[in-house]
């Protein structure tokens, strides 16, 4: 797959002296519209050796097209190419440590023309980093990939699942899970203080274990402790982040950033204002954004009161078994409905009631919402996507140039197929919310250039070539809430490390991902 490149045409026309001699590349990427992640676009060449990018050519006016002279070209004319894109929170950790090789690859991100994404978001990545990125190394994978060490894995390790606080010992020993990870490559911390049992945690236990990501130059990443006003409320909990990442001394980066559920809804200004105010006030903070209304959790998560899940799942079905906790059960599990907009408003993903609102599975069972729930969480604890926010908050968290494209890709959910492509489609294309260059910046240089992923996210001379090419008329998710795993239309070729990942609009099924390990500071791992 070599091209002997001839500089020839242009440079004569414009009187050099003697050719140039031919320029020894692997791949060329004609005649596209190139947006690098630094500037504005222009149409010229991608010129690609091993797993770099070796030269972006501009066409300016008056200068032929490189003459090449050999085969291996892709042309691009009328498609867009840019960075490939990096996505900031998925949870594909299992597909990307899968015995499958084809859930390696990450098909429905190569077909987006996401290379890179991270896992071990929302206080789940296990403090075993080493083995989490030593696996690309026997296991191939379609896709770059970096990785958190996660609070809630290290506090289920250090405390379990109950709701106290830890002791000192344990403290230690959680700080020193903590930079562990670190000093094997983790990005950083993420929590999920949502989520029990890390919703047990107060705040300075969190921002004392921040610190030690912070010392190793980790950042903070965090699932709120409250989207909605389950407990302190949307507000109180990003004030909470902004607090971990100032105590904590390191950058704040709040995960799939919204105002969920109907008391909250409309409060994207209010909470845009407090993020600038720490921005103003010199901290680093950040976030990012999947463009769907509905989010995606259990049925657990959306609608059981959190003392009913102290205790994990054992604890929660014996509650359901307590007669002196009907009442206040019931009571509970009402409100957070109410709060996610009724039972019309969740549909239930997975499972024996798979693509069945709560809604109608009540009316099919004859049952009241609550009964109907619990029959339901009896069996299991399944997917369930929530509709809850308004197009007016998206689009208003959406324009704030600290907002990155993330999937939060979880099974399930349209996200995990359509993230990128329906951001363009929608929020580019048919809504003009964003430019495509600031869809197309939000979605690679950005997150590259704030998580310190060296060398990628911009097209330039020495970078990895982690490129996608896509058309403009046709790039778009086919992935619904119903049909949540149709593959995206209209990305063209996918470079993931130089590598042809995706092909003439179709996967190749080569492998180029590598794990991408973050360097600690220098001296603070032993
Ligand atoms: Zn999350």
């Amino acid at each position: 797959m070599k091209v002997a490149l001839l500089l020839g045409i242009a440079a004569f026309s414009l009187g050099t002296a003697s050719p140039p001699a031919p320029e020894d590349i692997d791949l060329l990427i004609r005649g596209g519209t190139i947006y690098t992640g630094d500037e504005a676009p222009f149409t010229g060449d991608l010129l690609i050796k091993g797993d770099r990018i070796v030269r972006v050519v501009h066409y300016r006016e008056g200068v032929a097209p490189l003459r090449v002279a050999d085969t291996r070209v892709i042309d691009a004319k009328g498609m867009i190419v840019a960075p490939g894109f990096i996505d900031p929170h998925t949870h594909m950790g299992d597909d990307l440590a899968s015995d499958d090789p084809a859930k390696r690859l990450i098909p429905a991100f190569l077909m987006q023309g996401v290379t890179t994404a991270f896992i071990g978001n929302d206080g789940g990545g296990t403090p075993d980093v080493a083995k989490v990125l030593g696996s690309a190394f026997a296991r191939p994978v379609g896709i770059n990939y970096a990785a958190y060490v996660g609070f809630g894995a290290v506090r289920e390790k250090v405390v379990g699942e109950a709701d106290r606080a830890p002791t000192a010992d344990e403290m230690a020993d959680m700080k020193a899970l903590v930079v562990d990870g670190m000093c094997h490559g983790a990005l950083g911390l993420s929590t999920g203080l949502f989520y029990a049992p890390q919703s047990f945690a107060k705040t300075e236990e969190v921002v004392a274990l921040a610190r030690e990501a912070g010392k190793r130059g980790g950042v903070y990443d965090s699932h709120i402790r409250d989207e909605s006003s389950y407990t302190v409320g949307l507000a109180a909990a990003i004030d909470e982040a902004i607090r971990i990442g100032r105590e904590g001394g390191l950058p704040a980066h709040i995960s799939h950033i919204k105002a969920l559920g109907v008391d909250v809804q409309g409060q994207a200004p209010a909470i845009i204002a407090k993020v600038n105010a720490a921005r103003k006030a010199g901290q680093n903070v950040t976030a990012d954004q999947y463009p769907w209304d509905a989010s995606g959790t259990s049925l657990v998560a959306s609608l059981m009161p959190l003392w009913a899940q102290d205790g994990g799942r054992p604890a929660l079905l014996k509650r359901f078994d307590d007669p002196a906790l009907a009442e206040k059960l019931r009571t509970g599990i009402t409100e957070n409905l109410r709060k996610r907009g009724g039972p019309e408003k969740l549909l239930i993903v997975e499972g024996k009631f798979a693509n069945q609102t709560l809604a109608q599975v009540m009316q099919a069972r004859g049952e009241d919402a609550v009964t109907a729930a619990i029959a339901v969480i009896r069996i299991g604890d399944p997917g369930v996507v929530s509709f809850n926010q308004t197009e007016a908050d998206i689009a208003a968290f959406m324009r704030q140039p600290w907002v990155m494209t993330g999937s939060d890709a979880s099974g399930g959910h349209p996200r995990v197929y359509g993230t990128f492509a329906r951001k363009y489609a929608k929020y580019v294309v048919a809504d003009h919310v964003l430019t495509l260059r600031e869809f197309i910046e939000r979605s690679s240089a950005f997150p590259a250039d704030w998580f310190g992923l060296k060398d990628r996210g911009h097209l330039k001379p020495g970078a990895f070539a982690d490129v996608v090419v896509f058309d403009p008329k046709t790039y778009a998710s086919r992935a619904t809430y119903e049909q949540p795993t149709l593959l995206a239309a209209g990305v063209q070729t996918v470079l993931v490390n130089g590598v042809l990942a995706v092909d003439k609009g179709a996967l190749t099924g080569k492998a180029g991902g590598r794990a991408l390990p973050h360097a600690p500071t220098p001296g603070s791992c032993r």
